[in-house]
This record gives C-alpha cells, structure tokens and sequence, in this order.
C-alpha cells in the first residue's frame, strides 16, 4: 500500500480518498480541486480561497517563482506559504508547460526539485516532456524514455518529507500511456500526473482524454493517486472522476473571468449573452449580470472568477456525494448530456466498462436507467459474466412475466432489461432491483438479451423458453436457435379469445 493514499469508496473508476501531504500537515479528501496561484496576480487570494471556498491544497508555477528575482527571494526566504498566506497543501508544477510553450528551459532535474524544496513545496514535479497530442510514434516514444529518465534521476534526488510528481506522458496513444503508467508506479515517487490533455480538452476531444485516462490507469495501481494535469472545467470532472482520477487543477477560473466567461457545469457562458444568472453562490445571488458587466475590470474580473470557483467546487462536493451513495454515473450520464463531445467522452468511458468493472463496488445505491448508455454501464457487464456461473436446471422458463405452472419447465427465472435473466431468489439483490422506465428502449431489450445469450451459451444442456413482452424480431433474431420464445403480449389476447 502507498503511504500516502488511501480510498475510502469507490463508484464505477471514481473514488473517495485522502491524500496525506505530510511536509504541510495536512490530509486532502479526494477529489480535489487545486486552485492555479499566479504568484504575480491575485485574483482570487490564497488565503480566501481556504476560507470561502475550503480548498485544501493549491498549486503554483515553480518556474514562474524561479523566474522573478523578488518573488525567488521572498520565497527562499519566508517559504511559499508565507509568501502565498496559505495554510494547506501547496503542490508546485515545474515549468514543463513552459518548456513545451517557449522552448527549452535551462535547468536540470536535481536543480528544479532542489529549489521546489527549497521554497517550502509540499508536492514537487520534475520537469518532465509534455508530449502533444497526435505527434508521431516514434517521437512519442523518444520523449517518454526522456522524461522515464528524468523520473529516475528524481527518485534519486533526496527531497526529504516532500511528495513528488510522477508524470505520466505518451501522447494520444494509449498503449504508450499504459506503458508510461507502469514504469512511473514502479518509482517510489507518490501522485501521477496525466500529463499533457489540455489540448485534447480545449478541442473538446473528451473521448480521446478518456481513452489516455484509460491507458494510464491499467498502468498505474489501483492505489495510486491520479491528477489530471490542467484540468479545470467543471463541465468534465464527473467524466474524469469516473475513469479515476482524484485530482484537478484549475487556472480555468481565473483566465475564463479575465474574459468575462461564466462557467457552469453544462457548459461556458458570456456574461454579455446571460440574462439571468442561473447560480445560487453568494456572488450570483448579489448581482444580475448588469450590474456585474458595470463593474470596474478588475472587480468584474475577481467577481467573475468567486463564481466560477464557486460552481467548481461545489461540483467537486457533488461529485463526492454522488460516490458516497452510489450514483456517480448517473451524475456523469447527466453531464453527457450538456454537450454531443461530453456524450463522446461518456460513451468512450463506457467502452472500459469491462476495466471499470473491476473497481465498481457488488452493491450500492438503486441504479437508475436513465439513458439508453445505461444499458453498457459496469453493472449490466458483470451481471452478464454471473450468467455464466450461475446452477441452471434442464429446462428454464425465462419471463417477464409471471412465474409458469407449466409442469414442462423445472424453473421460472425473471428477466429484467437491460440486466437479462436471473433466479427469483436475486431479485432482491443488487443491481438488479433497478429502476427502469416502463417505456423501453432498444438498447435494454438488446442487452437483455445478450443476457439470455450468455446464459445459453453457458449451458448448451439445458432448455430455453423465453417469454417476452413485446421484442422486436430484430432483437429475438440475436437469440440463439435453441431458444423458443413466447410473446406474452399476444399470448395474453389468445388466452382472452
Ligand atoms: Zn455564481
């Protein structure tokens, strides 16, 4: 087990943690949102944003500190959380960004955790190669063994109480990512940046992030703490959540205010195109957005980014909440809905339902159908698989309906879309005491009868009768042969007759 980190819940990939940071004292609950400080603006000061908004750790630009004569001094001198007036976990980035940004900088591994250390951070980065999305294979391969290298000589590098960043690269190629995953969990280094996504996120490619999050994570330990570098919008937490990642920054707060831009959780606004402010945070209730728009820039400007750090982490809180009583998909499956490439990226989660599986909890909360996705959720998957293990008798009647006196069947066995069929004696039982709109769609009849699939196929011996209500012959035509079927819809007018 890592020392650092410890899960306290989990909900399909997402988990409720506490990181201990113990060079500053302090214990983060996971998921986190760590506000970016510029330490040249305030925006928003450090100090506000422990007391109005709770936040339990920051993080700033230890090149930008490296950069300034002043703020070096100060920092050398009194320690960043002096200099920032911040009492919480204070995680400092390298500069890589700056490095992909502006080309090469001119310090070493050793050099940058040394003076990271030096100004009192609590989580330290080496400067790692933020590789761009779609570059060739060959170059993302090369940088990876670069920024291996440099993760190993940071192993070496004696930084005392300090936590240290283990990114993990491999641009747009999962395989690569998987490969960057493992090599950075068998280092001693303590929370794994996935780095280098804000490209895909600022071109809304949220499938594609999740397909990098995905091959990371079958890299990583199930114990080790993820952060998903440079993600900062609350529109996609739930979404990274899901796949398992624990940590967020944000600079989207304040470079979105510097812009007049309102986030929501569906989405980013204008504050000239609002008319209401749809928000209950003290600084939405206090102003309508003419009387926002009438304030001095700067003002506007802080105004702006309390509210946007406002909604974020209360959708952090949310998100909590949500992996607490078992719902978090279904918060995702909401958040799918706010925008077609969001849908992309919960659809693309889905199709890793199978490694989600593995950390998704046997019982929790009622599932909720909510959407035709819900069908390919991990539940449904793994019900498929018990199909498999479960003691079946020679002839079997699987219904939608009520149980048979027909002495030509030993049992009655319920099937219930999308999960498919299953012995009485579970539909107490999680998930399968469901609840589902009585208005089916397609895609649970489907899955359901992937279900009665399943479970024929598990037991070529035994005989199968399916009463249906009402399936379309597309759907029974995905039944194997064997199978005789019963609609007990037109069964019900013969019996009236
Ligand atoms: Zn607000």
């Amino acid at each position: 087990m890592r020392e650092s980190f410890e899960i306290r819940a989990t909900d399909a990939g997402g988990r409720l943690g506490e990181l201990t940071v113990p060079r500053a004292d302090v214990t983060v609950e996971t998921p986190a949102l760590l506000p970016v400080i510029n330490p040249h603006l305030d925006t928003v000061e450090p100090r506000q944003l422990e007391t109005e908004f709770g936040a339990e750790i920051l993080i700033t630009n230890a090149y930008i500190v490296y950069n300034s004569e002043d703020v070096r001094e100060r920092a050398l001198e009194d320690g960043l959380h002096d200099l920032l007036g911040f009492d919480g976990a204070i995680m400092t980035d390298s500069g890589s960004f700056q490095l992909s940004e502006y080309g090469e900088i001119t310090v070493t591994t050793e050099e940058i955790l040394r003076f990271q250390h030096d100004i009192g951070s609590d989580i330290a980065t080496p400067v790692d190669i933020p590789t761009p999305p779609d570059v060739s294979r060959e170059r993302a391969e090369t940088e990876l063994e670069t920024t291996q290298e440099r993760l190993e000589i940071a192993e070496g590098v004696d930084t005392g109480e300090m936590l240290v960043n283990a990114p993990v690269q491999g641009s747009t190629y999962p395989d690569l990512r998987e490969r960057a995953g493992k090599h950075a969990d068998g280092t001693d280094l303590d929370v794994f940046p996935i780095g280098a996504v804000v490209p895909l996120m600022n071109d809304y490619r949220y499938d594609d992030m999740v397909d990098v999050i995905a091959g990371a994570k079958r890299g990583l330990g199930a114990d080790a703490p993820v952060h998903l570098f440079g993600a900062g919008h609350p529109m996609m937490f739930a979404l990274a959540v899901g796949m398992g990642c624990d940590l967020f920054d944000s600079a989207a707060y304040a470079l979105y205010a510097r812009d007049d831009r309102y986030l929501t959780v569906r989405g980013t606004r204008h504050l000239e195109d609002l008319s209401y402010l749809p928000c209950p945070c003290p600084v939405c209730t206090d102003n309508d957005p003419d009387s926002l728009a009438a304030l001095p820039d700067a003002e506007r400007e802080t105004a702006l980014a309390r509210h946007n750090l406002h909604v974020s982490f209360a959708e952090i809180r949310r998100i909590k909440q949500a992996i607490r009583a078992g719902r978090l998909l279904e918060l995702v499956e909401q958040r799918a809905r706010s925008h077609p490439t969001m849908l992309d990226g919960y659809r693309a989660l889905l199709a890793h339902a199978d490694q989600l599986e593995r950390t998704d909890p046997v019982s929790k909360g009622p599932f909720f159908y909510t959407s035709h996705e819900s069908a390919r959720r991990p539940e449904v998957l793994r019900h498929h698989r018990r199909l498999e293990r479960l003691a079946v008798p020679d002839s079997v009647f699987l219904t939608e309906g009520e149980a048979s006196s027909d002495e030509r069947f030993d049992a009655s066995w319920r099937v219930k879309p999308p999960f498919g069929p299953f012995p009485r004696a579970l539909s107490r039982t999680y998930p399968l005491t469901a609840e589902v709109p009585d208005r089916r769609d397609r895609a649970a009849l489907e899955a359901a009868a992937t279900g009665v699939t399943r479970l024929v196929e598990a037991n070529p011996d035994s005989e199968f009768t399916l009463g249906h209500r009402g399936w379309p012959d597309s759907v029974l035509e995905t039944l194997p042969a064997s199978v005789a079927t019963l609609d007990l819809t037109t069964a019900l007018y013969a019996d009236e007759e």
